[in-house]
């Protein structure tokens, strides 16, 4: 065999591997690219959260509308879900902490307030779950501005002081379908609160 012809069977040779080098690497990085894909496309599988029944706070259809400044029931508060008598409440035996990651809590968030919002009457816990599942299911994302509250903003007959006041907004569906929300959630008492003040939320509340 002559010299050149050597070098020319080496020289492809050595380019035969080169090509085959090149395809493999291109046919591996194909397949992580289809990974990657697929992994995008995998769902979301969103947390399962049981709701638990509770046959004094049934859930409700949701009605059509809520004006702003009322409440359902037309009758007052006390008369609904009962006055405040703090000698009959137990902050240790009535109040439930409530922990989600689909809602924001203004406790977490404001660390100059004493108060923990995670903290409600176990008597708001099934239609609060529910509330945060209606919201949740129609895109919003459900903040706590105040629950459990001693001291502060409140009146001192608020039944914020035993945990069954709840104070609630949510940016991304309004005050109106808020409160929609929060009747079918079972609460028994739903005031969409707009006072001049600013400050406007929906107060939810229970019977002990
Ligand atoms: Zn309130």
């Amino acid at each position: 065999m002559l010299k050149d012809e050597k070098t020319l069977i080496v020289t492809a040779g050595s380019l035969l591997m080169l090509l085959i080098i090149l395809i493999g690497a291109l046919v591996n990085r194909g397949c992580r690219k289809h990974e990657a894909a697929e992994e995008a496309l995998a769902p979301v599988v969103p947390p399962v959260v049981v709701i638990a029944e509770d046959p004094k706070h049934p859930a409700r259809p949701i009605p059509p509308r809520f004006k702003r400044d009322t409440h359902m029931p037309n009758g007052g508060e006390g008369d609904t879900s009962g006055s405040i008598n703090l000698g009959s409440f137990s902050a240790g035996r009535d109040l439930v902490f409530i922990d989600d990651d689909r809602v924001w809590w203004e406790s977490d968030n404001d660390k100059d307030d004493d108060e923990c919002d995670h903290s409600m009457h176990f008597s708001m816990e099934t239609p609060f779950r529910r509330l945060i599942q209606l919201v949740t299911d129609r895109g919003g994302k459900l903040k706590v501005q105040d629950s459990f509250r001693v001291t502060g903003v409140h009146s001192s007959n608020s039944l914020h002081k035993e945990g069954r006041g709840l104070d609630v907004t949510c940016d991304e569906l309004g005050l109106e379908m808020l409160a929609r929300l929060c009747w079918a959630a079972g609460f028994d008492w739903v005031y969409y609160e707009a006072s001049s003040r600013g400050g406007a939320h929906v107060h939810c509340s229970v019977k002990r």
